[in-house]
């Protein structure tokens, strides 16, 4: 078993390829080394670790999943593996990769001609472009697929944008914005590649989160952005096709909560290890036990329920309502696991200095984003009842 044989319990890194678990190692020795002596810093500041951008390039793991020109094409489990690899030091970290390398690289992957994807998919695989995906609108979330209020117009060769967009993860220094818009002919929703730098498009970074604070998150003001017809996502022809990316990048959310939530218990372990009390480390109690076997149990459970779902992803056969299952349960679990290792650290597990506080924090942002909780259980309560229940 791995060098980290208490966390990933069952084993399941040896369903993996050689290849892939060596990937694995080396994205652990990269969080390890470089991003977690550097996090709390950023995360007090708010502040993005642009500096470490190049090195995580290197690792080769942006798009890992996609087999788009220049793309590793490694497949869904060890995509999702990396995610939660990453997420397990730091979800801001997850959190960025997740927003260029699964929701803007998936939505030029598959909603993009091939003239697209062999534009743009090698730059970004190679994180030379960095990409963000702006969906979200401040008066629309969960509702978006009936709501979206922004608007493409026809323009000559073009199309014109106007609208805002909120939350939208790296968009104040991406290099690709997709934005998706509602065509004011169909009403069907499009999605669009918006090049930094485009007049009428402009940022406001959304200050004082209380959770991803290294993640840059934006509203985005659009004022008759002139995008050419080479940049409309060609094979997005209705919200469906938004749902395709959202089906993907939900295991990977997925993934993350679980790699969240392992951080946080691994943190836990080691402290309750060190920390004495009645002349025993804190380890040796019974009651404290039973809370990191719980801890362990979510983490297992969730990480098993995400295996299964990414090999049917790789096998063709995920469907929303399996991606929406994993995301449910991993995030629920993911809170109240985190909320466990903040207990076991008693004080000091809301000082920033021992890691599990911003875990705890974190988790906030990964329990909504992507889907709700209640938005995910109505996905799957439909595909199980027959019945939407959402309006
Ligand atoms: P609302 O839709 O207003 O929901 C509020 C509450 O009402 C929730 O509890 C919800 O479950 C509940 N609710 C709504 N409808 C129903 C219903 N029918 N039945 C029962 N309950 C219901 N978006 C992007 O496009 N790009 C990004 O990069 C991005 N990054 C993000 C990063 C962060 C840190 C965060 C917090 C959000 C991000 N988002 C992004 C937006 C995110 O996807 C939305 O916040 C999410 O979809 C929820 O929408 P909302 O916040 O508007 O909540």
């Amino acid at each position: 078993l791995h060098d980290s044989p208490f966390s990933d319990f069952l084993g399941f890194e040896l369903l993996l390829e050689e290849q892939d678990r060596e990937l694995l190692s080396r994205v652990r020795a990269f969080m390890t080394r470089e991003v977690e002596p550097v996090i709390n810093e950023h995360w007090t500041r708010g502040e993005f670790p642009h500096q470490l951008v190049p090195a995580i390039a290197e690792l080769g793991i942006a798009g890992l999943a996609y087999d788009g020109p220049g793309c590793p094409a490694r497949g869904a489990l060890v995509d999702g593996m990396v995610a939660m690899e990453l997420s397990r030091i730091d979800p801001s970290i997850g959190t960025f990769m997740g927003v260029h390398g699964g929701l803007a690289m998936g939505s030029i992957q598959l909603c993009g001609s091939e003239e697209q994807r062999e534009r743009w998919l090698p730059a970004m695989a190679r994180m030379e472009l960095i990409g963000a995906f702006g969906l979200t609108e401040p008066d629309v979330g969960s509702a978006i697929s009936m709501g979206l209020a922004t608007t493409a117009r026809r323009d000559g060769d073009g199309w014109v944008l106007n609208g805002e967009k909120k939350w939208i993860g790296n968009a104040s220094f991406a290099d690709l914005v997709i934005i998706w818009a509602r065509d004011e002919d169909d009403g069907e929703v499009k999605g669009f590649v918006v090049e930094k730098g485009t007049e009428g498009m402009t940022f406001e970074v959304q200050q004082d989160k209380i959770a991803l604070r290294v993640v840059q998150n934006s509203e985005i003001h659009l004022r008759d952005v002139h995008v050419p017809e080479t940049h409309r996502l060609q094979g997005a022809t209705s919200f469906a096709s938004t749902s395709e990316v959202l089906r993907v990048t939900r295991m990977g959310v997925a993934w993350q909560a679980v790699g969240c939530a392992r951080g946080a218990y691994e943190h836990a372990v080691r402290y309750t290890k060190a920390r004495e009390q009645f002349g025993r480390p804190i380890a040796s109690f019974q009651l404290v036990q039973d809370l990191l076997v719980k801890m362990l149990s979510n983490v297992t459970a969730g990480t098993a329920m995400n295996v299964r779902a990414s090999q049917l992803q790789d096998a063709g056969l995920l469907r929303d309502e399996h991606a929406s299952l994993c995301k449910v349960h991993s995030t629920v679990r993911m809170r109240e696991t985190v909320g466990w290792a903040r207990e076991v650290l008693g004080g000091n597990g809301i000082l920033l200095e021992h890691h599990v506080g911003r875990f705890v924090a974190d988790a906030e942002a990964i329990y909504s984003y992507e889907g709700t909780r209640e938005i995910n259980t109505l996905i799957v309560g439909r595909a199980i009842t027959g019945e939407s229940a959402f309006v």
